[in-house]
């Protein structure tokens, strides 16, 4: 078994004890115990692509402004993988919090609340490519469901709090970190625009959208026209061809097909743009130089 770190990002640099779904927990949570929302109230929950795509649309926002009003940026690694994470107030309570009643966004909350106070951790097995999913618990102290008097299995609990559907729709975005995380220095550092894309395509996917629709999107890819129907259509398809075109661009995994030509294109287009730039750059030389020397002849 491979120790890579978790997909989730954890405070403690200790690793914690790695449980299945068959291992069983003393918990339960509900109104009127004793310390209802005092997980919320300070809360630190990094949210995945899918949790954003119910959140939005339960509190009837585009991404973007989504993202504006209800996250704040972080980044996953020193590479600079950029990660949100839900807003709280200074104190450290969830924004989403509304006073005693609760939740705001109970049936959309992220996975992270979900899965509270168990940690998933994802974990890749060394020569495959799957990932693997398991659990670790999370003991605080101000979180008294540990106390209740039931036993149950994590998959039973995953169950409970219909983790399954956001661990569907996230899977394969956390197969692509732990892919990058573990793949090291040999992929390096990838170049911002690349960052640029995988913020869009993971946490804005209005604007990716936009970009995949656009007639520069058509003009260098060969997708079929009912393929951008579905993309207009369905957030779940622009979801998951966020993961394809992830792929493609982080690690040169081409299965999109390019328009014919669209490479020499691209590199014409540069081209010019660097001859443009050549030229920008001599005239400003020359006007440095004229300036140098008036007056003087
Ligand atoms: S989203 Fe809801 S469950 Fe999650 S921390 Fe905020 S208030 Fe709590
Ligand atoms: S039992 Fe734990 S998870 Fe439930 S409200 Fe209390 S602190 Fe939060």
């Amino acid at each position: 078994m491979s120790d890579e770190r978790p997909a989730i990002p954890f405070q403690s640099p200790v690793l914690p004890e790695v449980l299945s779904e068959k291992t069983e927990i003393s918990f339960r949570c509900y109104p009127g115990i004793s310390c209802f929302n005092a997980c919320c109230k300070r809360a630190d929950v990094t949210l995945a692509p899918y949790d954003i795509l119910r959140l939005k649309r339960r509190l009837g926002l585009t991404s973007a402004e989504f993202l504006a009003r209800h996250t704040v940026p972080f980044q996953m690694d020193a590479d600079g993988t950029p990660g949100v994470k839900l807003k709280t107030s200074e104190e450290g309570a969830c924004l989403l919090l509304d006073g005693d009643k609760g939740c705001s966004v109970y049936p959309d909350r992220p996975t992270v609340c979900r899965y509270y106070p168990v940690a998933l951790l994802n974990r890749r097995i060394a020569g495959e490519a799957d990932t693997h999913q398991e659990y670790s618990l999370v003991r605080e102290d101000h979180c008294k469901g540990h106390l209740e008097d039931r036993l149950i299995s994590i998959g039973d609990y995953r169950q409970e709090q219909g983790c399954d559907l956001h661990d569907e729709h996230n899977r394969e975005w956390y197969q692509l970190i732990l892919k990058k995380r573990s793949a090291g220095p040999t992929v390096g550092r990838p170049p911002q625009t690349s960052l640029n894309v995988f913020f869009m395509a993971s946490y804005d996917l209005d604007t990716f959208r936009r970009f995949v629709l656009s007639d520069k999107f058509k003009d260098t890819y060969d997708l079929p026209a009912d393929f951008y129907a579905e993309v207009q259509a369905d957030d779940l398809v622009l979801l998951k061809f966020g993961y394809r075109f992830l792929r493609q661009v982080l690690f040169a995994e081409f299965s999109i097909p390019e328009q014919p030509g669209a490479w020499d294109k691209r590199v014409a287009q540069r081209q010019e743009v660097w001859d443009l730039r050549r030229q920008a750059e001599l005239a400003r030389r020359q006007q440095a130089e004229d300036e140098k020397y008036q007056g003087e002849l």
